[in-house]
């Protein structure tokens, strides 16, 4: 079985890039969590610009590695990774349905207030399960560095809040 050839437009490669996960959470795509700033295409070859999401993540080199080997195995012979710092990036670049997605998972997504708000308890974080209020921090790191651990006082579920920004 041979690859189709590649196209050299923005729809075709966009749905190439739905196929790169975030190395966090393999449920959410590069696109979900708004990694992805622009696709540009110059004849054959494809340049794409992504944003950290935050400054020293280890998963931004995996990310763009990621996007350049998938690109190449579907014939894009020539691809470039720009990264671009400005504007950077917060949590509110995550899709609605990363944050579907995410809370899916088990994930409590980032609030809209940003991460800062809810470690300080000023806007409370909601249960992925149960959709309640009432949970408290168990501690500052999660699984990963990117998530904080939290448990539900209704559900007595413990979950993962994204707290990145
Ligand atoms: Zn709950």
């Amino acid at each position: 079985m041979t690859l189709p050839a590649p196209q050299y437009d923005k729809a075709a490669v966009g749905a190439i890039l739905e196929m790169v996960k975030d190395p966090e959470i393999p449920v959410l795509t590069v696109e979900d969590m708004g990694i992805i700033r622009d696709v540009d295409i110059e004849g054959e070859k494809v340049i794409v610009s992504i944003t950290p999401t935050y400054s020293g993540c280890p998963a931004m080199e995996h990310i763009s590695n990621d996007i350049s080997t998938t690109l190449k195995l579907h014939g894009y012979g020539d691809v470039e990774i720009k990264t671009v710092l400005s504007p950077a990036w917060s949590s509110d670049m995550i899709t609605e349905r990363g944050r579907e997605r995410m809370r899916e998972y088990g994930i409590a997504p980032p609030s809209d207030v940003g991460s800062k708000g809810a470690m300080l308890g000023i806007d409370p974080v909601s249960c992925p399960q149960c959709g309640s209020q009432n949970t408290s921090i168990v501690s500052e790191f999660g699984s990963t560095a990117c998530k904080a651990l939290y448990k539900c006082n209704d559900c007595m579920e413990p979950f993962d809040y994204f707290k990145c920004v």
